[in-house]
């Protein structure tokens, strides 16, 4: 299968654990806490979907993007987040994809969206520090979803863009 096609499962897989988990979620366009604070771990695989992206956006768009890049701070925002909205949506990676969901890890412990401690999505059900409901008991952490493709190495956003040295190149 092809890692576009595999996607698209995957979304469909997503959408159906948004809808049984609905109660507790508090997503909606305009929120972007997500993608405002974090290290956005990704594979080469994803990353290199992420730059297709990247590479099909207008210049103005991308002149934005590589200015984020520039001014990105480990942990700090995503630099394709412009306006409070991903601007390369249908090419982000997994762990965006799994944002603002309760799931359970490799480690088998339960991975839960950090707005649960801003009232939003699980904090419902969130009492002592857990989660007091089932998560999803799919391991949806992203070497766990992509263990059927030769993803190659994982790193950290900020890392791959700062030893991207073609990154700012791929304007067009
Ligand atoms: S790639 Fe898009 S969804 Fe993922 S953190 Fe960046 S702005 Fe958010």
């Amino acid at each position: 299968m092809d890692y576009a096609a595999f996607l698209n499962n995957l979304d469909l897989r997503l959408d159906s654990y948004f809808e049984e988990y609905k109660d507790f979620i508090y997503c909606k366009i305009g929120c972007s806490s997500c993608c405002e604070k974090g290290d956005y771990p990704l594979s080469d695989i994803e990353l290199q979907y992420m730059m297709n992206g990247y590479i099909a956006l207008e210049n103005e768009i991308k002149k934005i993007v590589q200015e984020n890049v520039k001014n990105m701070k480990s942990g700090g925002a995503c630099p394709f987040l412009i306006d409070k909205k991903c601007s390369i949506y249908p090419y982000r990676p997994i762990i965006c994809r799994v944002h603002g969901l309760a799931y359970l890890c490799r480690t088998n412990t339960v991975k839960v969206p950090h707005c649960v401690k801003e009232n939003k999505n699980f904090s419902k059900v969130f009492q002592d520090g857990e989660i007091i409901i089932n998560p999803i008991k799919e391991n949806l952490d992203t070497p766990e979803i992509l263990k059927n493709f030769k993803y190659g190495e994982i790193r950290n956003l900020y890392d791959w863009l700062n030893h991207s040295p073609g990154f700012s190149g791929t304007d067009g």
